[in-house]
C-alpha cells in the first residue's frame, strides 16, 4: 500500500465527518425558528445527515486499514451502528437545538454524546469482524467518552451560544464548529481503535469483487451525495420559505400603511393606539391625540385636480414627520385627516404646543406644478384618559376638530364634554333623519321671491323643513351638514328634487306657472347623474325646465375644477336655471363667473343686515349689483327684514327680493291662503307672467 493513499483515507474522513457536522448543525438551527411539525423534519434530516457521515467517516478510515489486511464487513452490524448513531444524532440534537438554548442543554447534549459516540464506534468497529482483541488498554478506552463529550462541548457551544452572540461572525463560528465536531468523531474513533486493537478481520463475506476499498468510496460517495442533497434542499426550502415571508409582509404593509403617503393606516393606527393605552395605564402616564383636518382641502383638490391633491397630501403628510419624533404615532385617517398620538406622557401645554407646531408646518405655502397653495388645519386634542377611554378617544379628538374648524378653522381646539354630547346627538340625529326620510317627516316650505319693481311674488325657494317627533321642528342649518358628512345628502337631495318638482306640478294644475328654486349641495354636484336625475323628475311632473331653479353657494359654485364645470354644462343642457347663492360670501374671480352659464346672483343675507348701518355693506352691495347688470344676471337679495333695506335695495337696483319683510318660508298650503289673503302687513300678488301660460289656455 502506497504511502498516500494512506493519508488519503482518513483525510477523506475527515472531509466526510465535517461535512455532516456543518449540514447537521445548519438544519438543526432551524428547529427554534419553524412550527412543531416542520421542526420535527428538519431533526430527521439533520439526524440523518449526522448520523450517516459519523459512520462513513470510520467506515472508510477503518475500511483502509481492513483492506491492508485483506479483512471484510459485516453489512448488518453496520446498518445497526448506523441506526445506533441516528438516535444518538436525534437526541444529541434535539437537546442541544430544540427549545431554548441554553448552557445547560449543552452541557446535556454533550454528555450524550460522551456515552453515544464511543458505542456507535464500538458497534461499527465490531462491524470489521471482532471487538476486544486479548489486551484492552482501558486508559486509553475511557478517554474516548471524555474526548467525546468535551469535544462535544466545545462544537455544540460554539454552535448554539456564541454563534448567536457573535451576528457578524456567524459562518465562522458555524465552520469552527463543524471542524470541531468532526475532529471530536476522528478523534474519539482513533481512540477506541487503539484501544481495543481488533482481533484479525475474517474472510470476506462479500466476495473479492467487492473489498472493503471500494465499500468505502462507495460509502464517501453516497454519503457526499446525501449531505449535498440534504444541504441543497435545505437551501433551496428556505429560499422558498423566505420569499412566503417577505410576500406576506408585503402584503402585511399593504393593509397597514397608507399607499398615498405611506403613513400608517387606520387599523395599524388602532394598533399603535392600543399598545400605547396599555402602556399609559401601566405606567399612569398620559397621551395626547391631535386630530388634524386640512381646512378647504376639497375645494383645492377640485379645483387644481386630483394629481395635485394627493402631491399636496404627500407633502402634508411629510411635514408631519417631520414634527413628530419617535414618541408619536402617525396615521393618514383617509382623505385630508392625520392623526398623531404622542406617547411620552405629555401635558396639555406639550400638547398644544406640538398643534401650534403641526398648524406652523401646514401654513408654509405649498408648491404645485401650475401654482402655489395655502393650506390651513383644524386640530382637535383628547387626552388620554381624562378626556374618555380608548375606545372614545378617536370620537372625542373629532368633536374637538369640528369645535376648531367651527371657530373658522386654523386653530386647536381642546376636547370638552360638551362636545361629546353633541357628537352623540349627531348619531341620534342621523338615525331619526333616515326614519325621518322614509316616514315623510320632511317637507318642503316655499319662501316667495318678490319681483321689486311691481312688488309682486315672481317665484318661490324651496327650504327644507322637518318636524321631528320629539324636538319639534329641526332647521336645515342643523341636519343639512350631518347628512352631507355621513352621505344622506344624496337620498335627502333627490327627494327635494322630486318634491319641488310635484309641487310646480301641482300649482301648474291650480292655473300656476309657479318658478321654483332648490338648493343643492356640493356633495350632490360629486354624483355625476345629478343632471340627468333633475331631467328625468322635471319630465316625470311635465315641468318646463325654465321653471326650475337650482341655488348653489358661491364658493361651490366659483370652484374652477372639471367637475363643477362638467355639472353646469349638463345642467345648462337639461335648461334649468342656475343661481349663485349666498354671493359675496366666496372669492369669486370674475373670469370664472363669466364662465358660468348662471342667470342669477343673491345677495348674501350679512350684506343685506348691515345695509343701513355699514357703508362697507352698503358698497358691496352696490358693487354686486353692478357686476351683475353688467353681465346679464339677475340680482335677487335675500333676508330683507326691513323697510329701511328694502328702499336702498330698490334703490341700487336690485331685481329681486326675499325676506321676513315679506314672508317668511311657508308650507305650500299657507302658501296659497297667504296668496289669497291681502290683509297682511303688505298684501302682495303673484306676478302676472306666473299665469302666462294659463291667459294663454284661457284665450284659446
Ligand atoms: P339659503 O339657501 O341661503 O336660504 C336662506 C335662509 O335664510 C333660509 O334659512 C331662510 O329661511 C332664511 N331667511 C330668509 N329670509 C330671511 C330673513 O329675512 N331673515 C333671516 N334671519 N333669515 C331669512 P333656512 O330655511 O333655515 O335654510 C338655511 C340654509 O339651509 C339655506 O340657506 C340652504 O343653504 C340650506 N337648505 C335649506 N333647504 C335646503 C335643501 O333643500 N337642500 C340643500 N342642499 N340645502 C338646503
Ligand atoms: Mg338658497
Ligand atoms: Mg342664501
Amino acid at each position: 500500500m502506497s504511502y498516500l493513499p494512506e493519508l488519503a483515507w482518513p483525510a477523506l474522513a475527515f472531509l466526510i465527518a465535517a461535512a455532516a457536522a456543518f449540514v447537521a448543525l445548519d438544519l438543526a438551527r432551524r428547529l427554534q425558528t419553524t412550527g412543531e411539525r416542520e421542526s420535527r423534519a428538519w431533526l430527521a434530516a439533520a439526524a440523518v445527515a449526522w448520523a450517516s457521515g459519523m459512520c462513513a467517516a470510520q467506515f472508510i478510515a477503518r475500511a483502509a486499514q481492513v483492506a491492508a489486511s485483506a479483512g471484510s464487513v459485516e453489512p448488518w452490524v453496520v446498518l445497526g451502528a448506523w441506526a445506533m448513531a441516528l438516535v444518538l444524532s436525534v437526541a444529541v440534537l434535539a437537546q442541544a437545538g430544540g427549545g431554548v438554548t441554553g448552557p445547560r442543554r449543552v452541557a446535556v447534549a454533550a454528555g450524550m454524546l460522551g456515552i453515544g459516540l464511543p458505542a456507535v464506534q464500538l458497534a461499527l468497529l465490531a462491524a470489521f469482524g471482532g471487538v476486544f482483541g486479548s489486551n484492552v488498554q482501558w486508559p486509553l478506552l475511557a478517554l474516548a467518552p471524555v474526548t467525546a463529550a468535551v469535544g462535544g462541548a466545545a462544537a455544540l457551544g460554539l454552535f448554539f451560544l456564541l454563534r448567536q452572540r457573535f451576528e457578524s461572525h456567524r459562518n465562522a463560528c458555524a465552520a469552527a464548529a463543524a471542524c470541531v465536531l468532526a475532529v471530536t468523531v476522528v478523534l474519539a474513533q482513533h481512540l477506541i481503535a487503539q484501544a481495543v486493537s481488533p482481533a484479525a478481520p475474517s474472510a470476506d463475506p462479500l466476495g473479492p469483487a467487492l473489498g472493503p476499498l471500494v465499500m468505502a468510496a462507495l460509502a464517501a460517495v453516497a454519503t457526499a451525495a446525501l449531505l449535498a442533497g440534504l444541504h441543497l434542499g435545505a437551501a433551496r426550502f428556505e429560499r422558498r420559505r423566505l420569499a412566503h415571508v417577505s410576500a406576506r409582509q408585503d402584503l402585511r404593509k399593504l393593509a397597514l400603511r397608507d399607499p398615498l403617503t405611506g403613513l400608517a393606516n387606520r387599523v395599524m393606527f388602532d394598533g399603535a393606539l392600543n399598545q400605547a393605552v396599555q402602556h399609559a395605564d401601566a405606567h399612569s402616564t398620559r397621551l395626547a391625540l391631535l386630530f388634524i383636518d386640512l381646512d378647504g382641502f376639497g375645494p383645492i383638490n377640485q379645483a387644481l385636480g386630483h394629481h395635485s391633491g394627493d402631491r399636496l397630501l404627500r407633502e402634508a403628510a411629510a411635514r408631519l414627520r417631520a414634527v413628530t419624533g419617535p414618541q408619536d404615532r402617525l396615521a393618514r385617517l383617509g382623505a385630508d385627516k392625520f392623526l398623531i398620538l404622542r406617547t411620552d406622557d405629555p401635558g396639555t401645554d406639550v400638547a398644544a404646543h406640538l398643534a401650534g407646531e403641526v398648524l406652523e408646518r401646514l401654513h408654509q405655502p405649498f408648491t404645485l406644478p401650475d401654482r402655489d397653495t395655502t393650506l390651513s388645519a383644524s386640530i382637535g386634542i383628547a387626552m388620554y384618559p381624562e378626556h374618555g377611554a380608548m375606545s372614545t378617544l378617536l370620537a372625542h379628538a373629532e368633536a374637538a376638530m369640528r369645535g376648531a374648524k367651527g371657530t373658522g378653522g386654523a386653530t386647536y381646539c381642546f376636547f370638552e364634554a360638551r362636545m361629546a354630547n353633541s357628537t352623540r346627538d349627531q348619531m341620534e340625529l342621523l338615525r331619526d333623519l333616515r326614519v325621518a326620510l322614509a316616514n315623510g317627516q320632511l317637507e318642503l316650505y316655499y319662501q316667495p321671491k318678490i319681483h321689486a319693481a311691481s312688488g309682486e311674488v315672481s317665484g318661490v325657494e324651496a327650504l327644507m323643513r322637518w318636524h321631528h317627533p320629539q324636538r319639534g321642528m329641526v332647521s336645515p342649518a342643523v341636519f343639512i351638514p350631518i347628512a352631507e358628512r355621513y352621505g344622506l345628502i344624496h337620498a335627502l337631495g333627490n327627494w327635494v328634487i322630486d318634491e319641488a318638482c310635484r309641487q310646480a306640478r301641482v300649482w301648474r294644475d291650480g292655473g300656476l306657472r309657479m318658478r321654483v328654486a332648490i338648493n343643492l349641495s356640493v356633495h350632490q354636484l360629486r354624483a355625476s347623474d345629478l343632471a340627468e336625475r333633475i331631467g328625468t323628475a322635471l319630465a316625470r311632473h311635465q315641468i318646463q325646465p325654465g321653471l326650475l331653479t337650482c341655488e348653489i353657494t358661491e364658493s361651490v359654485a366659483m370652484e374652477d375644477s372639471p367637475v363643477t364645470a362638467r355639472f353646469f354644462e349638463a345642467l345648462a343642457r337639461v335648461g334649468v336655471h342656475i343661481s349663485i347663492d349666498d354671493f359675496g360670501t366666496g372669492y369669486s374671480s370674475l373670469s370664472t363667473l363669466r364662465k358660468l352659464p348662471a342667470e342669477e346672483l343673491k345677495i348674501d343675507r350679512s350684506f343685506v343686515l348691515d345695509l343701513e348701518t355699514s357703508s362697507d355693506a352698503r358698497a358691496v352691495a352696490e358693487a354686486v349689483i353692478k357686476l351683475a347688470q353688467v353681465l346679464g344676471l339677475k340680482v335677487v337679495a335675500e333676508g330683507v327684514e326691513t323697510e329701511g333695506q328694502n328702499q336702498i335695495l330698490r334703490a341700487l337696483g336690485c331685481d329681486e327680493l326675499q325676506g321676513y319683510l315679506f314672508a317668511k318660508p311657508m308650507s305650500a298650503k299657507a302658501l296659497a291662503v297667504w296668496a289669497l289673503d291681502d290683509v297682511g302687513p303688505r298684501s302682495l300678488a303673484f306676478r302676472a307672467s306666473l299665469y302666462k301660460d294659463t291667459a294663454l289656455l284661457a284665450m284659446h
